[in-house]
């Protein structure tokens, strides 16, 4: 435990759950191999921490918790708005420089203890230069999909939709080690050069300071990613650490509770996974919230998952303020849940998803496509039924239906972070039934095949075992160096 106990690393994870979680598991596991780790958030979102870090026994009080206000009035948000989920649309961008306010505090910090390294979120850019004034190096952690960010560097360079005039034909990503073909409207609006100055002056600051920053520690895992992995060392020629996946290492304490308390106790859940035979049922949960769908939509989706006849369990989430038609449920088919009340459950708010996934019972993921979630399934060894909605979320379809061909797609047609409709609820029930029923064998055979790469990758000689033992190593190496000069 003793080997990297001289080092001391800050965390600092933009304040949404996708960041957070990820992040948290990232410090227990730098914890885990003797480092000092502390992690910077604020008030509100302390509590994302705090309980399970006091559960983390074992990790002997290696992590800390350091607290900086947010200026959420400040930067036009209203008070209390400190996750990105509670930030409406328009007020995104306020978000955003509600953070980059804290690079002065953030700077405070980083001169009273003198770091060995600054781990940052990719949303941060300005860490890169809060941390050089004070020569620490900074890494930032990206909570996204090697796919993604090859997937962006080439649309980026090449701008292949350049003389495309169907926002609905699928064009090819160019120099990809696959074909991954995506439509204009699958892009997000960054993307398609759409979005107010501040978002495309924001994500351009994102990729400068990658390239600028000590290097980029990947929630992923080598064998998962291959050909997309050596793609982003080689050709983008950027140092990358792949570690993940990061839910694995999570002790059975902490399981339950990821970032928010259960709605539902997991006894109750894991009682109820335990009448139904294995692999008969459906998870169904579309990550924290950062997107929404259409009340209509939320209809489609409750018929298709009764006329697809199958188990399930549904996470429907409570939606922000302005989403009163959805929390209000008028969109719920009359008596849906007396009549699946033998084959579902219904969890209203935050479901134990690691735990729910790890059941035997459940046989299907149908997701959005967020990363963590999409790790999450892989450690399962379930299959998937792919909807992606917004953020980076189209391309890690295309990893789970085209190249690990774990997945069927639900025929996700447009990024939308707000309101997302148009998915039928016939084509719902089916990709259901074909990946519970008809390509089964083969879609769960590959995802138990991933299932086991994943566990290896982490023990001792793995993959991201190594890939993180390199990156202590190096870190030692300059504490040493700086101590002596
Ligand atoms: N999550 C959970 N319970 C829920 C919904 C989400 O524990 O009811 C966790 C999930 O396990 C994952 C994270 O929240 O770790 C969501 O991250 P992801 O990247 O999948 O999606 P995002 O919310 O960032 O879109």
């Amino acid at each position: 435990m003793a080997a990297y106990d001289q080092l001391h690393v800050f965390f600092f994870p933009m304040m949404a759950q996708g960041h957070m979680i990820p992040t948290l598991d990232l410090a227990k596991l730098f914890a885990s191999r003797g480092v000092r780790a502390t992690i910077i958030t604020t008030p509100r979102n302390q509590h994302v921490f705090s309980d399970s870090i006091v559960k983390a026994t074992q990790l002997g009080g290696r992590i800390q918790i350091v607290v900086l206000d947010f200026p959420a009035v400040q930067a036009g948000l209203p008070e209390g708005c400190e996750r990105l989920d509670l930030a409406p649309d328009d007020l995104v961008p306020n978000f955003h420089a509600a953070c980059a306010m804290l690079q002065e505090p953030l700077e405070q910090l980083l001169q009273q203890h003198r770091p060995d390294c600054l781990v940052a979120d990719m949303f941060f850019p300005w860490a890169t230069d809060a941390a050089a004034k004070f020569h620490v190096p900074r890494l930032v952690f990206h909570g996204v999909s090697y796919i993604a960010l090859c997937a962006w560097y080439n649309l980026r360079v090449h701008d292949p939709f350049k003389n495309v005039s169907s926002d609905c034909e699928p064009v090819p990503i160019p120099n990809l080690p696959h074909d991954i073909r995506l439509t204009r409207l699958q892009l997000s609006p960054v993307d398609r050069g759409l979005l107010d100055s501040y978002s495309g002056e924001l994500m351009k600051q994102v990729r400068e300071s990658d390239v600028a920053s000590y290097g980029v520690i990947f929630n992923s895992f080598y064998e998962l990613e291959r050909e997309y992995a050596d793609y982003y060392t080689n050709i983008l020629g950027i140092k990358a650490w792949p570690v993940g996946p990061l839910s694995l290492r999570i002790n059975a304490e902490s399981r339950a509770e990821r970032g928010d308390k259960p709605s539902m106790d997991e006894h109750q859940c894991l009682k109820w996974l335990d009448s139904k035979a294995p692999n008969s049922i459906v998870y169904i949960c579309f990550g924290s919230g950062m997107a929404s769908f259409a009340p209509n939509q939320l209809r489609e989706l409750a018929v298709g998952i009764e006329s697809s006849g199958l188990g399930f369990v549904w996470v429907i989430r409570k939606g922000r303020d302005e989403e009163a038609e959805n929390n209000n449920e008028k969109w719920m088919p009359e008596g849906f849940e007396e009549r699946t009340k033998e084959r579902g459950l219904v969890i209203r708010g935050w479901a134990p998803q690691v735990v729910i996934l790890d059941h035997q019972a459940v046989g299907a993921f149908v997701t959005h496509c967020g990363w963590n979630s999409t790790l999450e399934g892989v450690c399962a060894g379930v299959p998937f039924v792919t909807w992606p909605m917004c953020a980076e979320q189209f391309y890690n379809e295309k990893l789970v239906t085209e190249v690990l061909k774990t997945g069927v797609g639900v025929g996700s047609k447009k990024w939308m972070r707000s309101g997302n409709d148009g998915v039928e609820s016939a084509a719902i029930a089916e990709a259901m039934k074909r990946v519970m029923m008809v390509e089964s064998e083969e879609l769960r055979s590959r995802a138990k095949a991933y299932k086991e790469m994943a566990k290896k990758a982490i023990e001792e000689g793995g993959s991201s075992y190594c890939g993180l033992t390199a990156l202590l190593d190096e870190l030692t190496t300059l504490h040493h160096s700086s101590r002596k000069h």
